[in-house]
């Protein structure tokens, strides 16, 4: 080699080096990593896949979580309760949201409490009040969905159903029909293409309506009595064997139809999951395991919360002051001002986000788009528009959790939903923001959200649980 050649040879090798320290460029968990952890990482993914296969709706994944606290040690806390230093407690609000916590040894005016915060609610197809009604053959529900969906989405699919009936005489009876093998399913109807000319030229919005998402639930006469509604009363007469319920008794009940498929490995290699509901169990999982595996000399604080797909809204979403009176109960039993206390406190905001789709790339913008199996997806701000309606985090909570995250290892990236002006979406953030505390936006890429079968990435879901661990650390 001559000597140019050599220098040339140097200056490369030294401009390779200075593009690898100035330029930033997101890291792929499955290149990054070796096998073993990757085999760590498909392990907690079949442990958090049979969490979501047992809790498809808010007050199941309350229960549940109930019954993994519990295991750990964890005891009930009443609004009065006393706590000391070490308490493992957790608190159920109106058995749809869930409050975790461990009272850890440092000051909590000087270092707040470390919060993780996630929604357990999905979207789905809620049944309305006086449901039940027969129609050329068919006994149907007639339904009001819950969150945005495309409706298109859950016609001709499996649903089950799941909710709690309160009967008359106050008694109250739950309800998991569709996930047992040898369970009925329930189904939505959708037009033969055959006969779809019209409809398919309609806007996507149309294509199926909200009063055409009427549930099939039976289509067998009841012999014996000279009545018009023959079916129904033969599927109502079966629903009073098994449940003891009269058709007034829907009056006082919280039923939905949601996918009745399980959670499964995605692709040859199994790098992705399908499944329902990864908005936003996929963040809710991993900060319920995340307080359980971490050892922290702060105060922790997990809230699993309900009604995130329709604004936060009530007593048990997030703007609801239950969650807000849970913190001042903590710092006051520690004698401990409740204002100082949230001054000092952070949270980390763990929702979904979307992901880039190269079937899709119009929507969004490559630069600032959360790239599949590229980490936890912190964004820094949502809303819409001008920034409507977003909790914009700090540059410098920012920085801080940008440290946190280098430091210990964790595949991460940064994103906005999609292009300027195209849409946008709001999480629990902005809630949590208006009590002082600082708070940021992180979660899991999703593919096709709010869709009945969501796909995401085990890479993902595996560093934004262990962002969650090293935030609380
Ligand atoms: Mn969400
Ligand atoms: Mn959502």
């Amino acid at each position: 080699m001559s000597n140019k050649k050599q220098n040339d040879a140097t200056l490369e090798k030294k401009e390779e080096n200075l593009a690898d320290k100035l330029f930033y460029k997101k890291k792929n968990y499955f290149e990054e990593s070796d096998e073993k952890d990757i085999e760590k990482c498909y392990k907690f993914a079949d442990e958090y896949k049979n969490f979501i296969n047992i809790s498809k709706t808010e007050r199941e994944t309350c229960r549940n979580a109930v019954e993994i606290v519990k295991q750990a040690g964890f005891k009930e806390f009443k609004f009065g309760d006393k706590l000391k230093v070490g308490d493992k407690r957790y608190y159920v609000n109106r058995d749809k949201s869930i409050a975790v916590f461990k009272i850890g040894k440092n000051n909590l005016e000087e270092h707040g409490i470390k919060i993780l915060g996630a929604h357990i609610d999905s979207p789905r197809i809620d049944l309305k009040q006086n449901p039940m009604y027969e129609d050329s053959g068919f006994c149907f529900f007639k339904t009001h969905y819950y969150g945005g969906i495309k409706k298109y989405q859950w016609t001709t699919i499996p649903l089950a159903l799941h909710g709690t009936i309160i009967r008359k005489d106050g008694t109250s009876v739950n309800v998991v029909i569709g996930e047992d093998e040898n369970d009925p399913i329930f189904y939505i109807n959708d037009l033969l293409p055959h006969l779809g000319q019209e409809q398919m030229m309609s806007n996507g919005y149309k294509i199926i309506t909200g009063e055409q998402l009427n549930l099939v639930i039976g289509g067998k006469a009841y012999k014996g009595e000279k009545i018009k509604d023959k079916i129904k009363l033969n599927v109502l007469a079966i629903l009073n064997e098994k449940y003891g319920i009269l058709e007034e008794d829907f009056l006082s009940s919280e039923l939905c139809a949601v996918p009745a498929y399980k959670a499964r490995d995605i692709g040859f290699d199994r790098a992705f999951i399908g499944g329902y509901g990864h908005d936003d169990k996929s963040c809710a999982y991993p900060a319920l395991r995340a307080i359980l595996d971490t050892k922290s000399d702060d105060t922790i604080l997990t809230l699993l919360v309900d009604k995130e797909e329709i604004g936060s809204e009530g007593n048990t979403g997030m703007k609801s002051k239950v969650y807000e009176d849970l913190m001042d109960e903590i710092s006051e039993s520690l004698k401990c001002t409740p204002r100082k206390v949230r001054a000092k406190s952070k949270c980390l905001s763990a929702d979904v986000t979307s992901c880039f789709d190269p079937n899709f790339p119009n929507v969004y913008e490559r630069m600032n788009a959360s790239m599949i199996s590229c980490g936890a997806s912190i964004n820094k701000f949502t809303g819409s528009g001008g920034k409507s309606s977003a909790n914009d985090a700090s540059a410098e909570f920012m920085g801080e959790i940008r440290k946190i995250f280098r430091d210990t290892d964790v595949i991460y990236q940064t994103s906005e939903l999609g292009k300027v002006d195209l849409g946008g979406g709001g999480t629990i953030a902005k809630y949590v923001a208006e009590l002082n505390i600082d708070t940021i936006d992180i979660g899991v890429p999703v593919i096709s959200m709010h869709a009945p079968y969501e796909l995401i990435s085990k890479g993902d879901l595996y560093n934004t649980y262990k962002a969650f661990c090293n935030f609380i650390k």
